[in-house]
């Protein structure tokens, strides 16, 4: 692992445990910490780099910042008891404002502690609120429909459903629905018979979260393939969704369920020897941050220690650059990189450049810093639409500009993304280190 990355997530990770630990410092204990953050209000002497690192706040003049949405609106509440104002809905929960913040202000635990009130006092029948809790309980319908794939691609990709999608719910017919695989990456695990691997001190737990199991499982099978190439046995216990899209919607009970049973889950693996590992960005930023901000599980706090990205966990563990370093690519590729907001906010967004740029036969651009506007479910709203492009333009331009046009990226929302206003291929960097070492 290169001194540069240990010294970025070294940092990132002792601020973000000093912001925490300032946070549970200052804010009533366990359940009233869901609905009372003012304290952590103090901490914001209103130097306005969130507000210029907000991507939303640049494009949509009706959203006042995160400084609004985190400290003023605590102290509006704790001066005048004013409601949550709605614009909270319209954060699209890119987190990047939380690094952005100087002053360890807990920006994102705001917000979402903000938006889980405001969701509380909406109409349950309210077309925002039907539409918000099917975006965010993706992986219940993922259940239903990849049990018919292709019939459920084919109802999905049909012009009068994206047409009645939009009408009837907000959901944008301007993107293409993401196709389910015709089997799930859980099937594939179960059909080779789990894991190849049996070992009593190399044992990771995969949260593969529900997108890697419907939708792309050649990432999860990718991951599986190169942990048991460097002698890992891999477990892959049943799980919830990560809760990701939950809290950008503010369907906090959702996200209480969803973490609950994955805490419950994974910690029983950490107490065997099991560390945890993710393949995707937005679900190891879930279970290390926001868990532990948001909910008190008696184990949430083990479980967000022993969370790892898959490649961080690597290169924390094996000497990854070294086995990339001493292969090549029988095809050469151009790879226009995008390091995700959530990979960021956890100092990994640039281990994939560092990583590849050893492997013989791939050059990589890093596209800039920029967030690709997606957000998750942020861009899928027809209202939203716009703003989503509008943000990820700057994305667009530089993989236009770069070599090549394969894109690579952790996230899978990113890489819809970045698919959809280049017409690239979007590769996983798990892939690439399957081509290359396994
Ligand atoms: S999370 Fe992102 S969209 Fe929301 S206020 Fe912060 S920077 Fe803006
Ligand atoms: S960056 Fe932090 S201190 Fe500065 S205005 Fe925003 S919340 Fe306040």
């Amino acid at each position: 692992m290169s001194n540069d990355q240990n010294t970025d997530r070294d940092r990132l990770s002792n601020e973000r445990t000093s912001e925490v630990a300032t946070a549970e410092a200052t804010v009533p204990p366990s359940d009233e910490r869901t609905t009372d953050l003012r304290p952590g209000a103090d901490n914001c002497y209103k130097c306005t780099a969130c507000d210029t690192s907000c991507p939303v706040a640049a494009v949509d003049d009706e959203f006042p910042g995160p400084k609004f949405q985190g400290p003023e609106q605590w102290r509006l509440k704790r001066s005048e008891d004013t409601d949550i104002d709605e614009s909270i809905m319209s954060c699209s929960n890119c987190m990047r404002c939380d690094s952005a913040c100087p002053s360890g202000v807990p920006l994102s635990q705001m917000h979402n502690t903000a938006r889980g009130e405001y969701v509380e006092g909406m109409s349950k029948l309210s077309r925002e609120y039907v539409r918000n809790r099917i975006l965010a309980n993706y992986g219940r319908l993922a259940r239903i429909g990849s049990r018919v794939p292709r019939l459920t691609n084919f109802v999905m990709g049909n012009r009068v459903t994206k047409w009645l999608n939009e009408r009837l719910l907000g959901i944008t017919s301007e993107r293409e629905f993401p196709a389910f695989a015709t089997q799930t990456f859980r099937e594939w695990y179960d059909d080779r018979g789990g894991s190849k691997i049996e070992s009593e001190d190399r044992r990771v737990a995969y949260f593969h979260g529900d997108y890697s199991n419907f939708n792309t499982p050649e990432v999860a099978k990718a991951l599986v393939r190169v942990f048991e190439s460097f002698g890992y046995e891999v477990a892959v216990p049943e799980q919830r969704c990560s809760g990701t899209p939950m809290f950008a919607n503010g369907m906090l009970e959702d996200a209480r369920r969803a973490a609950k049973f994955n805490v419950e889950t994974f910690s029983e693996l950490v107490d065997e020897g099991y560390d945890i590992i993710c393949s995707c960005t937005s679900c190891s930023m879930a279970l290390r941050q926001e868990y532990p901000e948001l909910f008190d599980f008696e184990d949430t706090e083990q479980v967000a220690t022993h969370t790892y990205e898959a490649i961080e966990y690597l290169r924390l563990h094996e000497d990854l650059d070294e086995a990339i370093g001493e292969t090549e690519l029988e095809d050469e590729s151009a790879l226009a990189y995008h390091a995700p907001c959530h990979a960021r906010n956890q100092g990994l967004h640039r281990q994939a450049l560092e990583l590849f740029r050893e492997l013989d036969g791939v050059t990589i651009e890093d596209v800039g810093d920029s967030c690709s506007g997606i957000s998750g479910t942020y861009g899928w709203k027809e209202e939203k639409y716009d703003y989503s492009m509008e943000i990820g333009e700057e994305m667009f331009d530089h993989m236009r500009d770069a070599d090549g046009t394969t894109g690579l990226t952790e996230c899978p929302t990113c890489a819809m993304q970045m698919e959809h206003g280049t017409g690239y291929e979007i590769d996983h960097p798990l892939e690439l280190i399957e081509k290359a070492v396994v």
